[in-house]
């Protein structure tokens, strides 16, 4: 192996940064070059990279963001897209490519793999953790420290003006943002794919809304001074707005609408992710080494594993049960006291 090009896809995670970093140092360690692709497969599909150095990667581990930046690329879906991506590689003798992204960036690579000979390795890089096959993905931990510094703050406030506050936590379609946080914080409800959609599957949207409600309502008769309740994106339709609308018009409780947003996206990496980054970056470039292909380079027990790239897009490892249990017990634990 002579190149290996790397690219970040799919919203940014902090800890990229530190990713890009181990491979170009690892790579160059076994005398390999590295280009970046800029902005995930638009790079590949316009011809835009740039040699790495040491210099360039010196001084990035605490940035978030990615220095070669990210992008949705909707022509990556296309054979077009596919076709030109390929010719890229072959043009700059690229050996093998390493994407760092979410389950999207690793079907994209998975579709180029069936057109290209070279090989493909992924490192799970996202907020959302939705990945299977690796305990944690890079900027996971970090996004869940900001959430909780906001909702920290968040609970001043509530607690001073005796307000309910309904707040909006990202992950796409899994739940491991939102419930982390909301243990975390000591939220009085946790609305997530764990245990409200699945929970009461026969229940109506107006019979859980009338249950939240009647909640809300006993905690209010036993003078919580706050309530917090965080909610997944994508799970109730129209979101913390129009939950929060709806409380009020069937029970007239008053709530205030939070969207997190993408401050959750941001910010120096943790020390864990700045870690796992390091690691997953060295494994990706001696997994390379070894021929490996197809492949995630993921964590599992601490140790760095691997993982073939079908595996880790298939969503089939959610939240796991002892922390959704450990919430129920808390939950019951609370109102025997009340
Ligand atoms: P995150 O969930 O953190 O935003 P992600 O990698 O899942 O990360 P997506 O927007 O789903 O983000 O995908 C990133 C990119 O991967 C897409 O813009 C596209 O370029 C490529 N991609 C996604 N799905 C496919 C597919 N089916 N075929 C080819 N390329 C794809």
């Amino acid at each position: 192996i002579k190149h290996i090009g790397i690219l970040t896809s799919g919203g940014d995670a902090p800890g990229m940064n530190a990713a890009i970093r181990a491979i170009v140092i690892a790579a160059h360690h076994y005398k390999i070059a590295v280009f970046g692709f800029y902005a995930g497969f638009n790079g590949l599909i316009d011809d835009e990279s740039v040699l790495l150095s040491d210099k360039a990667v010196a001084h990035i581990i605490h940035k978030g963001g990615t220095i070669l930046k990210s992008a949705r690329c909707p022509t990556m879906k296309t054979s077009l897209g596919i076709a030109q991506a390929t010719s890229t590689l072959m043009k700059e003798k690229i050996d093998g490519l390493i994407v760092i992204g979410g389950d999207g960036s690793f079907t994209g690579l998975l579709a180029l793999q069936k057109q290209w000979s070279g090989q493909v390795i992924g490192i799970p890089g996202t907020i959302d953790n939705d990945i299977d096959g690796s305990d944690f993905s890079i900027g996971f931990s970090t996004a869940i420290n900001t959430a909780i510094e906001a909702i920290d703050k968040i609970r001043d406030t509530a607690e001073a003006f005796e307000r309910i506050f309904i707040v909006e936590l990202m992950g796409r379609n899994s739940g491991h943002i939102t419930y982390n946080v909301g243990i975390a914080c000591a939220a009085e409800q946790i609305i997530s794919f764990e245990n409200f959609a699945t929970k009461n599957q026969t229940a109506s949207e107006q019979e859980k809304l009338l249950a939240l409600a009647k909640e809300i309502k006993l905690a209010q008769a036993n003078r919580h001074a706050s309530y917090i309740i965080v909610l997944a994106e994508n799970l109730w339709q129209g979101g913390a707005t129009a939950l929060a609308q709806q409380l009020q018009t069937l029970a007239n409780i008053d709530c205030t609408a939070c969207i997190l947003g993408h401050i959750q996206r941001g910010g120096s990496p943790v020390a864990k992710d700045r870690i796992l980054a390091t690691k997953l970056g060295v494994g990706a470039v001696q997994a390379m080494i070894a021929g490996k292909s197809n492949i995630m380079i993921a964590e599992q027990n601490n140790a760095v594993a691997h993982v073939a790239l079908q595996t880790a897009i298939m969503h089939q490892q959610g939240v796991s049960n002892n922390l959704v249990q450990a919430q129920e017990n808390i939950l019951a634990l609370t109102a025997q006291r009340l």
